[in-house]
């Protein structure tokens, strides 16, 4: 899996669904899934700018973390009118002269797997790659009861269950449910 370095609290607003553009010095190809890497280096000064702290920054969120993947998102366009002097529309979060990168889905993860960072465009190593893998399959089974509870073709006349499921009460107590 391909990643990219982003300083805090800028990681953090990606991982969160705050901010769909990243803001580059350079266009790439490249589609598809990205791990977003919290920069040792944060850039704390941003912290009180007024689009951070209207996205609610908090230092305490696990994916406010920095040297680990705190998220994974899907980079699914890059705008390069900004880098050519051009306008577009795409949002507050873009700076002049820059080419953005469009990221989708954030899917950010219950805590961070620790990684050593590299510029520009860089390879999870294999055992990091796993970590991040077994995180995003944890939460997706966590998730799947939610499906279990829709109804299977042929089972259309089933009358619904009156109280939870046994596979709902084990989701109640499941360790890797996220709090909220
Ligand atoms: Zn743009």
């Amino acid at each position: 899996m391909q990643a990219l370095s982003v300083p805090q609290p800028w990681a953090w607003a990606i991982a969160r669904g705050h901010k769909g553009i990243l803001n580059r010095a350079s266009n790439t190809g490249y589609r598809g899934p990205v791990a977003i890497y919290a920069s040792f280096r944060a850039n704390l000064g941003s912290c009180d700018r007024p689009m951070a702290r209207a996205a609610a920054w908090d230092p305490a969120d696990p994916v406010a973390a920095i040297g680990g993947i705190v998220a994974v998102v899907s980079l699914a366009g890059v705008c390069a009118a900004a880098a050519s002097g051009r306008p577009c529309r795409c949002g507050e979060w873009a700076s002049a002269g820059k080419y953005h990168w469009r990221l989708v889905d954030p899917r950010p993860l219950q805590w961070p797997v620790m990684a050593l960072g590299h510029p520009g465009l860089w390879e999870l190593t294999p055992v990091v790659a796993a970590g991040v893998a077994r995180l995003l399959l944890g939460q997706a089974a966590a998730a799947v009861p939610r499906d279990a509870t829709r109804t299977a073709p042929g089972e259309a006349r089933r009358p619904a269950p009156s109280r939870p499921s046994a596979r709902h009460r084990r989701r109640a107590v499941h360790p890797l449910r996220r709090p909220n």
